[in-house]
C-alpha cells in the first residue's frame, strides 16, 4: 500500500509529521489574481507544515505569501520569494 507523504508549504519538504491544514494569517504583498505588487495586507490561508516550519511559527516568525492564480508561495521574513529552510 502506498504510504502518503505530505509536502510543507512552507520549505517543500517531504516529511510524516506534517501538521496538517493550519489556519494561519500570512502577509501577502502581492494581488492575488495577477501577482502585482500591492501595500501588504494579511490573509489567513490553510498551509499544511513541517514540524520545522510549525516551531517557527510558533517562536513567531511570520508568513509571507506571494503568488497570482493559486499558485502562491510561502516564505519565512526576510526571504524574499524564496522557498528557504
Ligand atoms: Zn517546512
Amino acid at each position: 500500500m502506498k504510504r502518503e507523504i505530505l509536502q510543507c508549504d512552507i520549505c517543500g519538504d517531504e516529511k510524516n509529521a506534517i501538521k496538517e491544514k493550519q489556519s494561519i494569517s500570512v502577509i501577502f504583498t502581492t494581488e492575488q489574481n495577477e501577482g502585482r505588487a500591492i501595500t501588504p495586507y494579511l490573509d489567513v490561508h490553510l498551509l499544511d507544515l513541517c514540524v520545522d516550519c510549525y516551531d517557527r511559527v510558533i517562536k513567531g516568525k511570520a508568513i509571507f505569501g506571494s503568488g497570482a492564480m493559486g499558485y502562491n508561495k510561502f516564505y519565512f521574513t526576510g526571504e524574499t520569494g524564496e522557498v528557504n529552510k
